[in-house]
């Protein structure tokens, strides 16, 4: 079986990659990471899924880029397009290596920059959404079962008086 076609059979499989796959992968990317674009050594480099592996993505070269251990940690299970999608402000809209290198530091302040901003949308979206349901829920039948809890209470009420009233008697 071919290292890069594992999908014929139906069946996939996670496979060790030749020594060539990376130096090949290593010349096309000039020796730096593809997304914080620092220059490593190959052997720190690991073979990344772009499209990952787990949720579909196959063993062909061009669906495989080298990446450091910190941005490969951060990419997770997210694709490529997920991840440049994400920090668009640092990597470039054309998806080549960035110049130049983007610092980790930088990626964690702009993860804690879209979490914040998710929070808030979060939040903003949870209270309109609260808001209209409330106005909707009001213009449904919120006035109908307040009408018959009035009843209810005046009926309650005119039990009330006619027994007070029976007993005054
Ligand atoms: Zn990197």
């Amino acid at each position: 079986m071919r290292w890069d076609d594992d999908t014929s059979n139906g069946e996939r499989r996670r496979c060790i990659f030749p020594r060539s796959v990376k130096n090949k992968l290593f010349m096309g990317q000039k020796g730096k990471c593809a997304y914080c674009g620092r220059l490593h050594r190959i052997r720190y480099f690991e073979i990344d899924h772009k499209y990952p592996f787990s949720r579909g993505g196959g063993n062909e070269i061009g669906n495989l880029q080298l990446l450091c251990t910190p941005c490969n940690m951060r990419k997770g299970i997210q694709s490529d397009e997920e991840f440049r999608d994400r920090y668009w402000r640092l990597l470039p809209r054309d998806g080549s290596i960035p110049d130049p290198p983007v610092s980790q530091e930088a990626f964690s302040e702009e993860t804690e920059y879209t979490r914040a901003s998710y929070e808030v949308r979060r939040i903003y979206f949870e209270r309109f959404a609260n808001a209209r349901r409330k106005r909707f829920a009001h213009a449904r039948g919120g006035g109908g079962s307040g009408c018959g809890f009035a009843l209810a209470v005046w009926a309650v009420v005119i039990i009330v008086v006619c027994i007070v009233i029976a007993f005054a008697i």
